[in-house]
């Protein structure tokens, strides 16, 4: 066969299977939060991290009801734009913190495939809630003085110091994190859980500064420690 021939064959090939994907599989379908991951999620997620249109198609095709927060703009690198109220299956404390639309779909994807999995295994109830200690702070990286702006300054991120149990207990990180007892267990599940969705995890094994809760964020740096 020509080489001319083998080309359009596949080419023609590959149309008719683009046109018969199924839709998990489709990079045009937007991602449905709720359905079980495939091969495709990651790829979605990276999508929609970057296009915020897709973000909030996939609340929407997930029959998921966000509550949009107005941009506001700054001239001090402090501007929040495509942000939403956190939604959450689960209660959360303090309420509605305010977040970018790709922190609340990475939120809703390890609610979901992440974080209820590790609390049935690990501790075999579900979690009812979570305590944060903030998502919108105009502040440099560590607080510091001079630096990089950090995710926190766009919304970008949450920092989570504890979840409450179905059967009435309370995992916090600054006492449960370090042991070999299931509370620890459940929390560096969640920690590689979060790493699945979040694009920078930082768990007290970081630094520090975290002994006492999860730094998740949608930044441009990827790091899961
Ligand atoms: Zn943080």
């Amino acid at each position: 066969m020509r080489p001319l021939f083998i080309i359009s064959l596949l080419i023609v090939i590959g149309i008719i299977a683009y046109r018969n994907l199924p839709p998990e599989w489709d990079p045009a379908v937007p991602l449905d939060l709720r359905a079980e991951p495939g091969l495709m999620t990651r790829v979605k997620v990276s999508r929609l991290a970057r296009e915020p249109e897709a973000c909030f198609a996939a609340f929407a095709a997930s029959g998921m009801l966000l509550t949009r927060v107005p941009d506001r703009p700054s001239d001090v690198s402090c501007g929040i734009e495509n942000a939403v109220l956190l939604p959450s299956s689960v209660r959360v404390t303090p309420r509605g913190p305010t977040v970018t639309c790709r922190v609340a779909a990475a939120w809703a994807l390890f609610e979901r495939h992440s974080l209820q999995p590790a609390a049935r295994q690990h501790l075999g109830t579900e979690v009812v809630g979570v305590r944060h200690l903030g998502t919108y702070s105009c502040r440099n990286v560590n607080s510091a003085a001079a630096g990089r702006r950090s995710q926190h300054a766009t919304a970008n991120a949450i920092d989570i110091a504890a979840l409450l149990l179905g059967d009435g207990r309370e995992v916090r990180l600054v006492r449960d994190w370090h042991g070999d007892d299931a509370e620890a267990a459940f929390l560096r599940a969640i920690r590689d859980g979060a790493c699945r969705w979040f694009r920078a995890v930082l768990s007290p094994d970081y630094n520090a500064a975290h002994a006492d809760h999860f730094h998740f964020d949608m930044g441009p740096s990827t790091v899961c420690r």
